[in-house]
């Protein structure tokens, strides 16, 4: 028994008033590999809800990658990078990572969500500005918290509100002013107006970093991202492992070879949390290696993301515009969301509903994903069975 008991009980009661909103989120047990098709609780089940974009967290070349660097490289490092953590397969991916966004260097580090915490405290001091879009990704939003630059939040995706806080950072008479956006938003599936507001960064002379997360592997050409896709260069590009490049985990910042260099000295999460292990930077290689070489695949994504779309249009939802494969269904309430995915799950779709905290209240939805793999007769089997639950629901 703990001593301050009240302790549990303030926890208790928050765990209640979770569950009487309605926000209560439930884990389902995947059995086997992630793909189109998965597993779970004893049915299989067609998965719309992965950041798998390309198919590729099953794909078997990337687990003989994995397992090849293992047999290599070994299991673990068990250590940080700079003591004695750093393999020849780190530098390498680094270096090609580096070079796929067009960047001088690029640093790993555990996940996208510690480069974000990282990148901003060792770049900015109290003299320097951060002006950031206001559906910029919580790990953005937690990395601005812990550097110590002055922040400013302009409208998403607002090219006139960004000028705005420019203004007012630089008659408060800011040294550096970085500017940080998402390329994609991740609830939304639209993309940042990467050209103005690299307008805006060149008039005020200030830094561009993107955080191209749902990007990276099949947006722009070759999969570049959105700066590529808009024909634009960032200053610093933030990305993950864990979704198109293969699905398992990691992070990294690109940028400037001084930027790298200074991370590498005082970034805390590169400094303090453990080295990356092969299977992962040997299988990032391989995973590079496959999707710069994948237009087919980035072809038949974009198909199934307007097929789709298309689809649910014609059924009668309410969908966000826009022609990411990240394809929102708008419901609103938190409790119909649930409902919603539950009624899809007894037909064997699997998607999750969207509710606060991880979108605003009263913005709850279905948020849709659509991956290279898909076939059509997949979502046709998704269209039914969407069709029959919005009908049943009263949603269409
Ligand atoms: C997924 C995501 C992250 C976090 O990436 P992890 O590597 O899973 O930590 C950061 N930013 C954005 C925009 C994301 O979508």
């Amino acid at each position: 028994m703990p001593s301050d008991q009240g302790f549990l009980d303030h926890i208790s009661d928050m765990l209640v008033t979770i569950r009487e909103e309605g926000l209560w989120k439930r884990e389902r047990a995947i059995t086997g590999a992630q793909g189109t098709w998965i597993e779970a609780e004893g049915r299989r089940m067609l998965n719309l809800c992965a950041n798998n974009y390309l198919g590729l967290a099953d794909d078997p070349r990337l687990i003989r990658a994995a397992t090849a660097a293992m047999e290599s490289h070994g299991y673990g490092l068990a250590s940080v990078r700079f003591i004695c953590g750093t393999q020849d397969l780190h530098r390498q991916l680094e270096i090609r990572l580096a070079d796929y966004l067009g960047q001088e260097d690029a640093i790993l580090f555990a996940a996208c969500f510690d480069a974000n915490g990282a990148v901003f405290e060792p770049l900015l001091g109290p003299e320097d500005a951060v002006i950031s879009d206001s559906l910029n990704h919580a790990s953005i939003i937690d990395g601005i918290r812990l550097s110590k630059a002055r922040r400013y939040r302009f409208a998403n995706g607002d090219p006139a509100a960004l000028e705005a806080e420019l203004l007012v950072a630089r008659k408060d008479g800011a040294r550096h002013i970085l500017i940080a956006t998402d390329g994609v938003f991740s609830m939304d599936g639209t993309f940042a107006p990467l050209a103005e507001i690299r307008a805006l960064a060149d008039r005020y002379d200030a830094w561009l970093m993107v955080d191209d997360c749902h990007a990276t592997g099949f947006v722009g050409p070759e999969g570049r991202g959105t700066p590529a896709r808009a024909g634009i260069r960032a200053d610093i590009v933030t990305g993950t492992l864990g979704k198109a490049l293969g699905g398992a985990l990691g992070g990294y910042v690109a940028g400037p070879q001084g930027l790298v260099d200074l991370l590498r000295q005082r970034a805390r999460p590169y400094l303090f949390s453990n080295a990356l292990p092969p299977a992962v930077t040997g299988a990032g290689l391989a995973a590079l290696d496959i999707v710069e070489a994948a237009d087919d695949l980035r072809g038949q994504l974009e198909a199934n993301a307007i097929y789709w779309r298309n689809g649910l249009e014609s059924l009668g939802f309410h969908l966000l515009p826009g022609s990411h494969p990240i394809v929102p269904l708008m419901l609103g309430d938190a409790v119909l969301a649930q409902r919603m995915a539950a009624g899809l799950a007894l037909r064997d779709v699997h998607v999750a509903g969207f509710f606060f905290p991880v979108v605003p209240k009263g913005q709850a939805r279905i948020r849709t994903q659509m991956n290279a793999r898909l076939t059509r007769g997949d979502l046709d089997f998704a269209l039914d069975a969407f069709a029959a639950v919005g009908r049943e629901l009263g949603v269409i």
